[in-house]
């Protein structure tokens, strides 16, 4: 089984990946923990990820698609996987459909995940509280706004592409993580009944 989390920075995407990743054995794939990984590990490459990812921009859709095309072929990806931040792009979006079809597997669910722009800044604001010392480097108040701005402009237009197939499902990502788990949790033993 093969799905998509969409939805605005800090909808949930990651917390809701993990779990479904617990609990049906899909494995999660997040193109930001990926990033932040390389970014991480000091090369050249590391450190221009690092400057586009802390401006709040995208990373080019080339080196995305080919890090996707890539993770997707592994073994631990056979039994299926959720996508948590790709894609992010009409283009990857039609990149993503070309590899999937080459590699014989489908999406069988998108799941966009609506939150309320002031409730995103709450989110953050705690998110900030919490980590102390160890906050994200783009997450601050001004590289969020941005990431907000290129969701809205880039992102979004991914949903009518898809709508257009019939396949997204709205999950109402304002409630507690339990509830939107089991919002979620709904649509999953629907697509497998
Ligand atoms: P995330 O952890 O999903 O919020 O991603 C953090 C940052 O990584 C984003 O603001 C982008 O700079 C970059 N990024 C993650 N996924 C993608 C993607 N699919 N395409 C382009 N850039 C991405």
């Amino acid at each position: 089984m093969q799905l998509i989390l969409l939805g605005p920075p800090g909808a949930g995407k990651g917390t809701q990946a993990q779990r479904l990743e617990e609990k049906y054995g899909l494995k999660q794939l997040s193109t930001g923990d990926m990033l932040r990984e390389a970014a991480a590990s000091g090369s050249e490459l590391g450190r221009e990820l690092k400057k586009v990812m802390d401006s709040g921009a995208l990373v080019p859709d080339g080196l995305i698609i080919d890090m996707i095309n890539d993770r997707i072929q592994e073994p631990d990806c056979v039994k299926g996987f959720i996508l948590d931040g790709f894609p992010r792009t009409v283009e990857q979006a039609e990149a993503l459909d070309q590899m999937l079809a080459e590699n014989q597997k489908g999406l069988d669910l998108i799941i966009e995940m609506q939150v309320d722009e002031q409730e995103l800044f709450n989110r953050l604001r705690s998110r900030i509280e919490e980590a102390g010392d160890n906050v994200r480097s783009d997450d601050n108040e001004e590289t969020f706004r941005k990431r907000l701005k290129v969701y809205h402009d880039l992102t979004a237009p991914i949903l009518p592409y898809y709508k257009a197939k019939g396949m997204v499902q709205i999950v109402d990502g304002m409630q507690g993580i339990n509830d939107v788990a089991e919002q979620i949790d709904a649509l999953m033993s629907k697509k497998a009944a």
